[in-house]
């Protein structure tokens, strides 16, 4: 993966994520347009799933923010990288990932096995907390 490649990739990356979370919060802040029937907002502006909003989407909405603060940190982190030079390198075991899994996400730290791995890892921590 060329470094000026990846970096535009992360940037944008860095943009879309920092759009969600800023939308986010707006949207928590006007949160009672969706309340009422005969709201002015035309609904082509709407997703569907605003429109089925409820509870349990406020419950997923504040998960997203979290993962999307996570996956920020993480675009962030391999933009360092390729400052430092270790950009595209399997943080585990070192060895070059795959272009077109970094074209997919930009940000990855491990090759697929390693990665496999990691999910792994943190697959086994979610369910110990959702069991708490
Ligand atoms: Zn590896």
């Amino acid at each position: 993966m060329d470094a000026e490649r990846a970096r535009g990739l992360l940037r944008q990356e860095e943009d879309r994520i920092e759009g969600m979370l800023a939308g986010q919060h707006a949207q928590d802040r006007g949160e009672d347009t969706a309340d009422g029937a005969g709201s002015t907002q035309s609904p082509a502006d709407q997703h569907p799933a605003d429109a089925a909003s409820d509870l349990a989407d406020r419950e997923t909405r504040a998960s997203v923010s979290e993962q999307g603060q996570e996956r920020l940190e993480d675009v962030r982190a391999a933009l360092g990288r390729i400052d430092e030079g270790t950009y595209g390198h399997c943080e585990v075991c070192g060895r070059p990932i795959d272009d077109e899994r970094l074209e997919l996400r930009p940000e990855a730290r491990y090759c697929v096995e390693h990665q496999q791995e990691q999910e792994r890892i943190i697959r086994a921590q979610a369910g110990r907390d959702r069991h708490g």
